[in-house]
């Protein structure tokens, strides 16, 4: 399609840049031409600004957004099963297939993964181009405002995949950000007991007593371990770290036989640093890292369209794409959860 678009762009300082550039054009017949309906500013965004890139990782003028809904507009000629005017989310991380983890069914582990909002241009944009196979059909009569959480729904949903959950099982979530939150919805949602929450920000604290938790503790004022054992006894059966960096307060939350799932990514991408083998060999804990999502969208779809989770309580705030950068400002602050943009 000819014209111009308004997009945001990572221009390699730690704002957006809301500028017009030209309408991409479809390139190969397997790429579909969406008009973006609506996009969510998701933590990896904040990350990519704050690292300016992801040391490197992130090309200078991409367009950012990896979580949007759009309408088809444009279908390229080797695709026959989606048509014009679709609604449709996009699994943003595109395995090649063919590597030697995609042909082990580890398609999130691929060596040759597309990126699309990250790597390349993605959803902060009036249109965008996305390859046909990345494109899920939103279910009939689902608000474009929830499917909008396919993505961050489908991680937590991979991450929970990997863990036995007993009913009634006590767990504690570190960090209330929309992921958090997302995990104390799914989990309440999946029948364990006892939830705890670690969050320093009241505005979140609020949020996650709404999404079903039963105690947020702040460990700016109180002791986390005393607070966690004097709820559970012997430890949470789950803990799950959604900062990056708490490892080791993890470690002390889990009871013995307990699993700990590593969610979080840090900012200098190393997290916690002093981990105690002994410790976790002695008391037979599962540590499970959980990275991006795997082939968990139609589970994600299926989950929302059913609304257990009452996801949109999780939106803070709705901007036009224009005012992205206040968004950006809010989440920064721990005043918001989710802020979805408007193209
Ligand atoms: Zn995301
Ligand atoms: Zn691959």
């Amino acid at each position: 399609m000819d014209g111009i678009m308004r997009a945001a762009v990572f221009d390699g300082s730690d704002k957006l840049d809301v500028r017009n550039i030209p309408i991409s054009k479809l390139i190969s017949k397997e790429d579909v031409l969406l008009k973006v309906k609506v996009a969510s500013i998701c933590g990896t965004d904040l990350h990519i600004l704050a690292s300016k890139g992801l040391g490197g990782l992130v090309p200078t003028n991409t367009i950012l957004g990896h979580e949007y809904v759009g309408e088809i507009i444009e279908v390229g000629s080797g695709i026959n099963y989606l048509k014009i005017g679709d609604m449709v989310t996009v699994s943003n991380n595109i395995p090649c297939g063919y590597c030697d983890y995609c042909q082990k069914n580890l398609p999130n582990m691929c060596v040759n993964m597309r990126s699309i909002g990250v790597k390349e241009n993605g959803g902060f944009a009036e249109y965008s181009i996305a390859p046909a196979k990345a494109l899920y059909p939103i279910p009939k009569g689902l608000p474009i405002e929830v499917a909008v959480f396919a993505e961050p729904v489908s991680c937590v949903i991979n991450a929970l995949s990997k863990v036995k959950i007993s009913p009634g099982a006590p767990v504690v979530i570190l960090g209330a950000g929309p992921i958090g939150q997302i995990f104390v919805r799914l989990l309440r949602f999946m029948g364990v007991g006892k939830i705890i929450v670690s969050e320093l920000s009241s505005y979140r604290t609020n949020l996650a007593l709404k999404s079903g938790a039963d105690r947020v503790l702040n460990p700016d004022k109180e002791n986390i371990e005393e607070g966690v054992k004097a709820e559970t006894g012997l430890g949470a059966e789950l803990v799950v770290d959604a900062v990056g960096t708490l490892f080791g307060t993890a470690l002390r939350l889990v009871c013995s036989g307990g699993t700990i799932i590593l969610f979080g990514l840090a900012r200098d991408f190393k997290g916690e640093g002093v981990i105690s083998q002994t410790d976790i060999m002695l008391r037979e804990i599962t540590i499970k890292g959980s990275y991006i999502s795997d082939y968990s969208f139609p589970v994600a779809l299926r989950v929302l369209k059913q609304d257990p989770l009452k996801i949109e309580e999780l939106i803070s705030c709705r901007l036009e794409m224009s005012k992205i950068n206040d968004g950006i400002e809010l989440l920064r602050k721990g005043n918001a959860v989710k802020v979805i943009v408007y193209p």
